[in-house]
């Protein structure tokens, strides 16, 4: 029995891994976006016993490319326009590529030195491409849900005198409620945080938004105020810089104002926006970030790095190392002076992630990176004006960057409900066409659809299209 393939057969199954890989993402569109296929269709392909017997790769490779390759809903594809279009762009796939030949563990620094010293530069690469200051502290997560997680632990452990972490929550009448503040249209991420935190769902406060979906300071001011008065404990708001439904911006610089007076820790979500401070017009539009605690942004969503890759920074490293490190014997190594990456989190294993940041900011070159950036937002604002200009079709929220929320408002449908299924149907026609996949949201309770820009192959072009597809389906689907 072989130990491992032997390395001329690795070559060669990764010069046509490279072949398979490449010919994918320069014929992508050949596919519909979304495969056509029901629940089980895959599975029932799949032999339901495991093979006893070693199998040459190039007959699993056969089997990738029949049944796997044209079965997947095709984010790589220019016509993926649903949740948050994204890129995993060739340098991306070169860096997942080698680093899965390495295969380190980059727990800590001994386990992985060039990977964790490489994850520090290119976090303050980003960081400094952000305007963030000097003394945030950047690393890698898998998604924006771990770093928010993390973010709220930190600042749980900052409470001062609730020794939390040695103590816990439960058990304790003399702790108060600990509550988290964030607008209506912040991301999930936040109550499933609180969740696992242990903080409890009903300690989220859903601070409403005015009529661009921005967090109300008032009525944040105001719930602050109520939980204090009632003796809860306001530990953390976090403020979403390009919200998942509309991306719209919450206003920051006022909501750092009233954390620095009430001393709250002030987390920022810009799992998606965060990308675009790498350009100052965009990096005007969220004024503040500076002067979080902590704030995510994922390099997966709009940085054309391919998952997962989401960098937290952190204003005070000692803080979340003091919530988190915990190092075993068997760990102890004496380096002094180095960043042990285990110590940011509750994950002890870490993947090589920098790889394909460094990989990635490299290629493209920040000029790169901005120009895509800039071409993403230009063609939102095209579609938005196109909407706007037609009758029977309306925006449904301002396009700060490369998201698009609208709806059909055909003559003769007032009914809202009657307007929800259309909408929905349309969206459905849409989808069914097969070059685009378009996701919904909804708004104030009303059904919308989004065309989120994110993939660096979506051209005007593209955007004709669908332009052209909306108008035509609908146009299908109005009552005789
Ligand atoms: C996508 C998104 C998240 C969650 O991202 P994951 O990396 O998938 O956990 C959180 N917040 C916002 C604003 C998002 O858009």
């Amino acid at each position: 029995m072989p130990k491992d393939l032997p390395s001329d057969e690795i070559r060669r199954a990764l010069h046509r891994a490279a072949d398979l890989a490449a010919d994918y993402l320069e014929s992508v569109e050949r596919h519909p976006v979304v495969p056509r296929i029901q629940p089980g269709d895959v599975a029932r392909q799949l032999p339901v016993a495991p093979p006893e017997h070693p199998e040459a790769m190039d007959a699993i490779l056969d089997d990738y490319l029949r049944l796997i390759e044209p079965n997947v809903t095709h984010w790589n594809h220019p016509g993926f326009l649903a949740y948050f279009g994204i890129t995993g762009s060739g340098p991306g796939v070169v860096a997942e590529t080698l680093a899965a030949a390495l295969n380190v563990n980059a727990m800590l620094w001994r386990s992985g030195p060039a990977p964790t010293e490489l994850e520090g530069r290119v976090c303050d690469w980003l960081r400094q491409l952000m305007e963030l200051p000097e003394g945030f502290h950047g690393h890698i997560n898998d998604t924006a849900s771990s770093s928010t997680l993390v973010a709220l632990a930190a600042a749980r452990h900052r409470l001062p005198g609730l020794a939390v972490r040695e103590r816990g929550l439960a058990g304790r009448p003399e702790v108060p409620p600990l509550v988290v503040y964030a607008c209506d249209q912040a991301h999930s991420s936040v109550d499933k945080a609180a969740i696992v935190l242990g903080l409890g769902q009903e300690n989220v406060r859903r601070v409403e938004s005015d009529a661009a979906f921005r967090m109300s300071v008032p009525a944040l001011a105001a719930a602050v105020a109520a939980d204090r008065a009632a003796g809860r404990l306001p530990m953390a708001v976090v403020a979403t810089v390009g919200s998942t439904s509309t991306t719209s911006i919450d206003p920051v610089e006022e909501i750092a104002d009233l954390c620095a007076r009430e001393g709250i820790w002030l987390h920022v979500d810009a799992a998606y926006a965060g990308s675009a401070a790498i350009c100052p017009e965009s990096r005007a539009l969220m004024q503040g970030i500076e002067r979080a605690d902590s704030l995510v942004t994922n390099p997966h969503k709009w940085l054309f790095t391919p998952v997962d890759c989401s960098v937290l920074f952190v204003r005070d490293l000692a803080n979340l190392q003091a919530a988190f490190s915990l190092v075993p014997e068997y760990l102890r190594t004496g380096d002094a002076g180095v960043t042990n990456l285990m110590d940011l989190g509750f994950q002890l294993g870490r993947r090589f992630r920098s790889l394909k940041l460094w990989m990635v900011l490299r290629a493209y070159g920040v000029e790169g990176l901005r120009a895509h950036l800039r071409e993403h937002c230009a063609l939102a604002l095209a579609l938005a004006e196109r909407i706007t200009a037609e009758p029977g079709f309306e925006l449904a929220a301002p396009v700060p960057f490369s998201t698009v929320c609208f709806r059909a408002v055909p003559a003769g449908l007032a009914d809202p409900a009657a307007l929800d299924r259309f909408n929905e149907r349309l969206l459905a026609g849409i989808n069914a066409a097969g070059p685009f996949f378009l996701s919904h949201t909804a708004l104030r309770g009303r059904y919308t659809l989004r065309v989120a820009i994110g993939n660096v192959k979506t051209t005007a072009r593209h955007l004709d299209a669908l332009w052209d597809l909306v108008q035509e389906t609908a146009r299908g689907l109005l009552p005789e």
